[in-house]
C-alpha cells in the first residue's frame, strides 16, 4: 500500500520541519534587527565517517539558510581527546558561538561522557549534558535534545492536548528513548518505557495512544502490535538491502502493515529525520537568546 493511499495519515515531518526552519528565520531576523546578535553554531567534527560528513554537511548549509553563523571545525581521527577538551573549552569562552555541537560518535580513543560534560550546559545545543538531562527530569527549562524535541512538536501539531494519553516509548537511551518519555510525562501522558527486556512488548505497544519507536530495528514494529487509532512516531533510521547493489532506509516501524491501523504515523524518510536538524537551529536560537537574556521568539 503506498504513501499516498493513506494522505491523511501521514504526519509530514518534511512540511513541518520547513515551517519550523521558517519560524526560527524569522527569529534570527528579529534577534538581529532588535538587539545586533547573530546567534552562531559551532559543529565538531572529529574522523572521516561518512554518514557524519553528510549530517555536518546538512547542518552548516541550514545554519547559514537561517541566518545564523555556522563554524565548522574539524579534527583527523587520529586526535587525541584532549586536543577535542581543548577545542571545546575554547568554543565555551568564545561569545560569537552560542551552540556547540560535537558530532557523534566519536573515535575510540575519546570518551563521548567526558566531552559531552566538558560543553558549557548552556550551549549544549544537542541538550546531552547531564545537567540538561537533569533539568529535563526535574522540570526546569534546560536544553532539550532535538530529536524527541522534534517527536513531541509533531504529536502536539497532531493531537493537541496530549494529556491523560497512554504513551509508549520503545527504547530507552539516553539521546531519545529517555528524553522522549520525560517530555511525555511533562505532557502528562501516561508513559511506559519498553526495551529489550519487556516481557510480552507487543500487547504493551497495543495498549499505546502513542507509540514512539527508537530501537534502531528495520521494520520491527508490525500492523497487529498497534492499537485502532495509536498516533505511531517512527524515529528509526535503518539503511536496508534493496535488491541490485542498492539499499534505502526504513524505520523501526513496518509501515505499510502499521498505516492500516494508526490514525497517525511518520514515514521513513521524511518524518523525524528533518525535524532534528530544524530542532538543532531552533535549540541554537533560543539558546543565544538566553545567553543574552533576550525574550525568545519562537
Ligand atoms: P540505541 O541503540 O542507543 O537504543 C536502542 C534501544 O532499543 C535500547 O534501549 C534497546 O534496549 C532497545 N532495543 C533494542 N532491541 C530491542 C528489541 N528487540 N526489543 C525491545 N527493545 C529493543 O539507539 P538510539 O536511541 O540512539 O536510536 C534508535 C533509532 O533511532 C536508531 O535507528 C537510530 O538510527 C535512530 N535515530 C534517529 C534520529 C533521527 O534524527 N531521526 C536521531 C537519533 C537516532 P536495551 O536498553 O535494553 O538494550
Amino acid at each position: 500500500m503506498s504513501e499516498k493511499a493513506h494522505g491523511a495519515r501521514i504526519i509530514d515531518g518534511k512540511a513541518f520541519a520547513a515551517r519550523l526552519r521558517h519560524r526560527v528565520a524569522a527569529g534570527v531576523g528579529q534577534v538581529l534587527a532588535q538587539h545586533g546578535i547573530v546567534p552562531g553554531l559551532a559543529v565538531v567534527i572529529v574522523g572521516e565517517n561518512p554518514a557524519s560528513q553528510i549530517y555536518v554537511r546538512n547542518k552548516g548549509r541550514q545554519t547559514q539558510e537561517a541566518g545564523m553563523q555556522s563554524f565548522e571545525h574539524r579534527l583527523p581521527e587520529s586526535a587525541s581527546e584532549d586536543e577535542l577538551l581543548t577545542l571545546v573549552h575554547q568554543l565555551n569562552a568564545d561569545p560569537a558561538v552560542h551552540g556547540i555541537l560535537v558530532q557523534l560518535p566519536l573515535p575510540e580513543q575519546m570518551r563521548e561522557a567526558a566531552v559531552i560534560d566538558a560543553i558549557d550546559p548552556a550551549k549544549d545545543v544537542d541538550g546531552f549534558h547531564v545537567s540538561n538531562a537533569g533539568l529535563l527530569a526535574t522540570g526546569g527549562d534546560g536544553m532539550v535534545p532535538c530529536t524527541p524535541l522534534g517527536c513531541l512538536m509533531l504529536l502536539k501539531d497532531r493531537l493537541g492536548e496530549l494529556s491523560g494519553l497512554r504513551a509508549l516509548v520503545l527504547g530507552r537511551s539516553n539521546i531519545v528513548g529517555k528524553p522522549m518519555a520525560q517530555l511525555l510525562v511533562k505532557e502528562s501522558c501516561t508513559v511506559t518505557i519498553a526495551h529489550s527486556r519487556t516481557r510480552d512488548l507487543a500487547a504493551e505497544c497495543r495498549r499505546a495512544d502513542i507509540l514512539v519507536a527508537a530501537v534502531g530495528r528495520a521494520r520491527m514494529v508490525t500492523g497487529d502490535w498497534v492499537g485502532e487509532g495509536a498516533t505511531v512516531i517512527d524515529v528509526g533510521i535503518n539503511r536496508i538491502d534493496a535488491g541490485a547493489g542498492k539499499t534505502r532506509l526504513v524505520g523501526d516501524v513496518d509501515f505499510d502493515s502499521v498505516v492500516q491501523r494508526a490514525a497517525g504515523i511518520t514515514p521513513v524518510p521524511g518524518g523525524v529525520g528533518p525535524m532534528t536538524i530544524a530542532c538543532l537551529l531552533h535549540n541554537t536560537l533560543v539558546a543565544a537568546c538566553r545567553q543574552n537574556a533576550i525574550a525568545i521568539p519562537v
